[in-house]
């Protein structure tokens, strides 16, 4: 079997109400798909995490060193494309477009092979996940405190029995709304603050101790990634466990914020840490300093399958009966393409989410979707 072909496929869809996180504004929603075809009519899919056109430059430009070459070598062509672009790319779109060409060749392995890319990691320990409800932007012309409590009360109604929020923009007004969202959310659906790293670790710490009492299950992103001393600041200093890894790509970006425990819980993408064949060696990091692994996801049904098929084969732990066990991070904010582009949406089950059992990520393509959400060059 050899590589015949590697396009992208980039997805947009104008919003009629733009929202904004602490560090990003989105009016639009922008992705990009990886599809690799092999000379034998298989055809893998993936995606990247991050600027759409960007990252399909990057995967045209990894194009070369995969035409011709054997789809089932993951880790050699995983080494082939890093080494590549590695003195100038060991992190960022480098990264993230080698993670979609990564979960492309895993689709195809487990094509291959019959099997889902679950059972090639070694096993599937669970057939299903509880996911949580990701969204509470900052949303145009809406009262974010009421609107956040609003999304929230849905997300409770839905099923969910966890939610994570928008935090970063002002300290005070974020402690207002998280107020109201633990008032929406009631005393036992968790929930989770986000800040985008809008925060310096001073205001980090500041709103960690003041939004402790609301019952927090962990504070995403306090800070910038780059200032892992102001991580363990605020790790130190205020009482909420925090996670973040979300822009830490491969085993090297993840190794000191691990090892220096930045962190409690590790959030690497599966589509932007380097794909299958790194979140491996970031989970066995992980499990070696005994920080908790939950995948990042914001993607279309693309990304949420591959984080799906890396979560069933997650060795639970700890070891006991009743093991933590990983949640679905599970974007509920506008984006019509997400679940269009396959023909059996991902869709959730009263908070739950079935983790597909055919070969590969187990999700077929609907084409017909693709050229509906193609940008319009008018
Ligand atoms: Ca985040």
């Amino acid at each position: 079997m050899k590589i015949v072909n590697v396009c992208t496929h980039l997805l947009e869809h104008p919003l009629e109400t733009a929202f904004e996180s602490a560090s990003m504004r989105f009016d639009r929603r922008l992705h990009v798909l990886v599809e690799i075809e092999c000379d034998n009519g298989i055809t893998g899919w993936g995606e990247c995490l991050g600027p759409a056109v960007p990252n399909a430059a990057i995967v045209g430009i990894y194009k070369q060193w995969l035409v011709g070459q054997n789809p089932l070598e993951t880790e050699k062509l995983w080494a082939t494309l890093y080494n590549a672009l590695r003195d100038q790319g060991q992190r960022g779109l480098t990264v993230t477009a080698l993670s979609g060409i990564d979960v492309a060749l895993w689709d195809i392995k487990g094509k291959h092979f019959g099997v889902p890319v679950s059972t090639l990691l070694g096993g599937r320990f669970r057939e299903s996940v509880r996911a949580y409800a990701t969204g509470s932007f900052k949303r145009d012309g809406a009262d974010r405190v009421e609107d956040n409590a609003a999304d929230v009360a849905r997300y409770r109604a839905e099923g969910f029995h966890a939610t994570k929020i928008k935090i970063g923009f002002d300290v005070e007004q974020d402690l207002r709304t998280i107020k109201a969202v633990r008032e929406a959310a009631g005393d036992d659906m968790r929930v989770m603050i986000d800040a985008n790293h809008g925060y310096d670790a001073l205001e980090a710490i500041e709103l960690g101790k003041k939004a402790a009492e609301y019952g927090i299950d962990w504070f995403e992103e306090p800070v910038i990634p780059e200032q892992l001393d102001a991580y363990r600041a605020v790790r130190a200093g205020q009482p909420i466990p925090v996670a973040g890894g979300e822009t830490w790509h491969t085993r090297w970006g993840m190794r000191e914020p691990i090892e220096t425990r930045c962190i409690d819980i590790a959030q690497p993408d599966l589509c932007g840490c380097g794909g299958f064949t790194e979140a491996r060696r970031i989970a066995d990091l992980a499990s070696l300093h005994g920080v908790r692994l939950i995948p990042h996801v914001w993607g279309t049904a693309v990304q949420i399958a591959a984080a799906l098929q890396f979560m069933a084969a997650m060795v639970p732990n700890p070891v006991r009966t009743k093991p933590i066990e990983p949640i679905l991070e599970f974007d509920r904010t506008d984006n019509p393409f997400r679940q269009a582009v396959v023909k059996t949406p991902l869709e959730h089950q009263r908070g739950w989410v079935a983790i597909p059992d055919g070969p590969g990520l187990g999700i077929e393509i609907d084409r017909d979707a693709l050229k509906e959400f193609a940008p319009r060059t008018d």
